[in-house]
């Protein structure tokens, strides 16, 4: 059942490993269930709130509900003897840096920054390494502000989880702005600046409004759309109608849109019960009563939204209230992915079988698709090249922008949960596939800035 409150829980109350054990749902977890939290959650962050807990988990699924698997630590999250390991630790009171220590380890073993993040797309400005800036396609640049780095809860499966337990190293954000001005009067190929963390809408009105102002200039005509990737339409929709400053943010949207630019929301939808509750419904009125787009785009996770027919309610929901449903991703080579990940056929297969229960409204859905160190890898299928069973795929966005949307092969392979995974078929598939050594690129964006 899912408690549905009558009134509007008037402020943002996060519920952490700290605390949980105060709230009333802890002791509706079995003794099991409870270990596995405080287990996992010492090596994997671990952050929910009252609205997710009261709202949107159905407690009489759990643990098999779907906003559970998304918040909650769960036990196969780690391999059987890290979870041992961590248990023995957590439970027989071992000192707190031994725990720390036991924890870092098996963070290492999680592959902490994938697809080059860190090392292969920060750009230069004036000879220097720009901070809290990623240019990895042409149009779009990936702005990360220092006080957006975090979320109003945290998904188990996030693929910026290092950052929150602090072994992601958080130059990758920026208090800066000015440096972001300079850079994008540089380069006026870009057309887009897209605001990300974390979440940029745990902000203050008046801190984002700090950040986004300023590329409002008549000088930077050339920044045609201002894009904000955020989970808060799902996890804390209060952020655009009841919180204290809910309305400045709506103002601020108004401001963007009213300087000739698109506004788009990207918002972070994983499931169709993130869009049934009154409030998250209200939400999207008020952002789209603005000017501006809501776009939907989520990864497929198994145990969250490993269903076909979740997805086609997702985007019928979505369309009907106005959104516009843009990725379906395939989820990432990091953290506790044996937990989450599925085979590339099977996420191929739940696309396709959503796709074919929606109006064209909702079938402009791109996917799915994997953020690899390339580029965007889209699975177009798979079929036989003769007697050989291959997927065909294409780049939707590359690192070489001249191998966009051409079809490429790859061996067929059942198990294949990612990109690295895959195998050119033919030799003139090859290229397709080649990550060119860190050196090159280093050089080819130091030439380029
Ligand atoms: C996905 C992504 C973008 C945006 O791509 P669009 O196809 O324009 O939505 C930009 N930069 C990076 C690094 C990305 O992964
Ligand atoms: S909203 Fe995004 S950044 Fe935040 S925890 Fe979820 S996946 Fe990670």
């Amino acid at each position: 059942m899912i408690v549905q409150s009558t009134e509007i829980p008037r402020r943002y109350q996060a519920v952490t490993r700290e605390n949980i054990k105060k709230l009333a749902v802890w002791s509706r977890l079995s003794p099991e269930l409870q270990e596995a939290v405080m287990v996992v959650s010492a090596v994997l962050p671990f952050r929910t709130n009252t609205y997710v807990i009261d709202e949107l988990i159905d407690w009489d699924r759990v643990p098999d509900d779907p906003m559970y698997q998304l918040t909650f630590p769960q036990r196969g999250m780690l391999t059987a003897r890290q979870y041992d390991r961590m248990a023995g630790l957590v439970l027989g009171g071992a000192p707190r840096e031994e725990t720390q220590r036991a924890a870092n380890e098996i963070r290492f073993q999680l592959s902490p920054h994938p697809a080059g993040q860190l090392t292969h797309n920060r750009p230069y400005l004036d000879g220097e390494r720009l901070d809290g800036v990623q240019h990895k396609y042409r149009e779009t640049v990936l702005f990360f502000p220092s006080q957006g780095q975090t979320c109003h809860a945290y998904c188990t499966f996030c693929f910026r989880w290092a950052q929150f337990v602090g072994i992601s190293d958080l130059r990758f954000a920026s208090r800066e702005v000015d440096k972001l001005i300079r850079y994008l009067k540089q380069h006026p190929e870009v057309s887009d600046v897209l605001f990300t963390g974390g979440d940029p809408m745990v902000m203050k009105a008046r801190t984002l409004a700090a950040y986004i102002e300023p590329l409002l200039t008549p000088e930077l005509e050339h920044i045609r759309n201002i894009r904000i990737g955020t989970k808060a339409v799902a996890y804390w929709p209060h952020r655009f109608v009841s919180d204290p400053d809910s309305d400045e943010v709506l103002r601020l949207f108004d401001k963007i849109v009213a300087s000739g630019r698109h506004l788009a929301v990207m918002g972070h939808y994983n499931h169709p019960v993130e869009l049934s509750s009154p409030i998250a419904r209200e939400a999207i009125r008020r952002i789209r009563a603005t000017g501006a787009n809501i776009r939907m785009q989520s990864p497929v996770v198994r145990h969250v939204n490993d269903d076909a027919d979740a997805w086609a309610e997702l985007w019928r929901t979505g369309v009907q209230l106005g959104m516009i449903p843009y990725y379906m991703f395939v989820e990432r080579d990091t953290g506790a992915r044996h937990y989450f990940e599925l085979p590339l056929v099977r996420v191929w297969e739940i696309y396709r079988e959503a796709y074919n229960q929606v109006s064209g409204l909702a079938r402009n859905v791109r996917g799915p698709s994997m953020s690899a160190f390339q580029g965007k890898v889209r699975i177009l299928g798979v079929t036989e090249i003769g007697a050989d069973p291959v997927f065909i795929l294409e780049f939707l966005q590359a690192r070489q922008p001249e191998l966009v949307r051409i079809p490429f092969f790859a061996r067929y392979d059942p198990e294949a949960t990612w990109f690295d995974q895959l195998q050119p078929y033919r030799e003139s598939d090859r290229p397709f596939f080649e990550e060119r050594p860190k050196q090159v690129l280093d050089a080819l964006v130091e030439l380029t800035a």
